[in-house]
């Protein structure tokens, strides 16, 4: 049974006069098809949005709070039947997408303990100074205004769950716009928005094709823009609009560093198997899966086929099997071009040491040594299961290894030593950095973002309602 979805405008279901299909990457099948909202029904949306402003900073934050706990709530009764949505449009394994609702659910939560705490005021004595005599300075944090939620098709839920759940904390509305290959989980977001009591007009959901994306961006009622995905379509938004206030959450090709003091059998067991893991989790299509794996010299000849042998131990196959450790990727086109890449590596001189090989949408967990330095997987994102592994002698040279390259979103390193382990904080060029694991731990309290071209601005939910606020003061006289 299929369905078409309808979109949130405003806070409540509408249908537009088109609609597009969503299908499964794994058999194809159509999941559901979904309502394309018109240019009026658009612009009704950012007007409804615009004129709730006021309203909505005003609403009390008890009452943002309580909805946001809602939403948490519902978000967890529902999470078999939502991750088997995500699962069937996004490709992901089911398991994972339990672990994704779970996180939204979380994220919701935070959101409303924040929504609590967040006062933003402060008061400040200005008599240090013999101008500020008799002064007292107040400040609030308010929105800046409505914010644009753009998400990518990865964590459907809880990239989405990332733009809104911030804003409505702090009382900023909000206009999500879902990736088109993922937008169903994203809109039964809104089925558990539309229960709650927030004004209408504080949120909508619009699945807004591509390609009519620049008017909205353009919009100077949506002065925040609020980005996850690619570095090209990211930058171009920036760039398009120099004046608004954006967060660009992009891409990376995440770095595992193993040093000579990770060599136990036990060390190098759990440091394989958490690099297999997250280099194939959600195939490899996450903006912090271990893309690279540099081992220092010492224990490189060990670790090796132990990372060959668990990528190889990764259950590939049906999403919807509990047992699937990797699905198909979002598309056929994607596992074309991760096919493509690896190719292009091997034949400039790369080893391959297991996988590289398509079957439609899915590409096989893949393992390459000795990658050259100028290949396209030796330098860009590959978003797909594919992990290239590099020896280096010692701290410094691994470390200089992992800087090299143009993101810097997050990097693990596994070391016992507590004084390598600042100094890896301290020398990587990085968002994050993880020691002990793979860079592909997030929790979603922690302020999360990247260096370099990884992204500019930071998530997490408390730093996200900083970033859709400003500082107000109020300066007061005679006292
Ligand atoms: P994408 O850039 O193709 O699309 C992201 C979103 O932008 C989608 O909603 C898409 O419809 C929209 N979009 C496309 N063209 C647009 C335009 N001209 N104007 C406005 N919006 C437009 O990315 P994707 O393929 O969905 O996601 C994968 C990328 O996201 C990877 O690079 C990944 O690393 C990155 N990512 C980053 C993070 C992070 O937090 N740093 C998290 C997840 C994913």
């Amino acid at each position: 049974m299929t369905s078409t979805h309808a979109f949130w405008l405003a806070g409540r279901q509408a249908t537009g006069e088109t609609a597009f299909d969503v299908t499964s990457p794994w058999d194809g099948r159509l999941v559901g098809s979904v309502s394309v909202p018109t240019e009026a029904q658009v612009e009704e949306a950012v007007a409804a949005a615009h004129a709730v402003l006021d309203e909505f900073a005003a609403t009390p934050a008890h009452v943002r709070a309580a909805a946001l706990d809602h939403v948490s709530k519902r978000l967890a009764e529902r999470t078999e039947e939502i991750a088997l949505l995500i699962s069937a449009e996004n490709g992901k394994p089911v398991k994972w997408a339990r672990g994704e609702v779970g996180r939204a659910v979380s994220v919701f939560r935070f959101a409303a303990e924040e929504a609590r705490r967040f006062n933003g005021g402060e008061a400040q004595r200005l008599d240090t100074d013999a101008g500020g005599e008799g002064r007292l300075a107040l400040t609030r944090r308010v929105p800046r205004g409505v914010v644009l939620g753009i998400a990518p098709f990865n964590f459907p839920l809880n990239l989405s769950a990332h733009k809104v759940a911030p804003a409505i904390a702090v009382g900023a509305p909000i206009i999500l716009k879902p990736a088109p290959a993922t937008p169903i989980s994203a809109l039964i977001l809104g089925e558990l928005l539309a229960e709650t009591e927030l004004p209408a007009g504080s949120w909508s959901v619009l699945p807004v094709p591509n390609d009519r994306m620049p008017a909205l961006v353009q919009d100077e009622r949506l002065p925040v823009i609020s980005f996850t995905g690619s570095g090209p379509v990211g930058y171009a938004i920036m760039d398009s609009v120099p004046r608004k206030h954006c967060t660009l959450e992009l891409g990376g090709n995440g770095a595992a560093v193993v040093l000579a003091d990770w060599s136990s059998e036990d060390d190098l067991d759990r440091a394989a198997s958490r690099i297999a893991t997250f280099s194939n989790y959600q195939g490899g299509q996450s903006c912090i899966s271990v893309q690279r794996v540099i081992a220092d010299a010492s224990v490189y000849d060990r670790l090796l086929p132990k990372i060959v042998a668990a990528v190889e131990a990764q259950v590939t196959g049906d999403p919807s099997d509990a047992a699937t450790d990797v699905g198909p990727l979002v598309s056929e086109d994607a596992a074309r071009r991760v096919e493509a890449w690896v190719d292009e590596a091997v034949r400039d001189g790369a080893k391959l040491l297991t996988g590289g090989t398509r079957d439609g949408a899915s590409y096989a967990p893949t393992v390459l040594a000795d990658l050259p330095a100028g290949t396209t997987l030796a330098r860009e994102e590959v978003f797909g299961p594919v992990l290239g592994v590099a020896r280096a002698d010692g701290e410094a040279e691994a470390f200089a290894a992992v800087n090299d390259s143009p993101y810097g979103l997050q990097a693990g390193v596994f070391t016992h030593d507590l004084q390598t382990a600042f100094r890896a904080h301290r020398a990587l060029e990085v968002g994050g950095v993880i020691i002990g694991d793979v860079p592909s731990y997030r929790a979603d309290q922690m302020p999360y973002g990247g260096a370099k071209q990884s992204g500019v601005g930071r998530e997490g939910v408390a730093y996200a309602m900083d970033d859709y606020t400003y500082e107000r003061v109020l300066v007061l006289t005679g006292l």
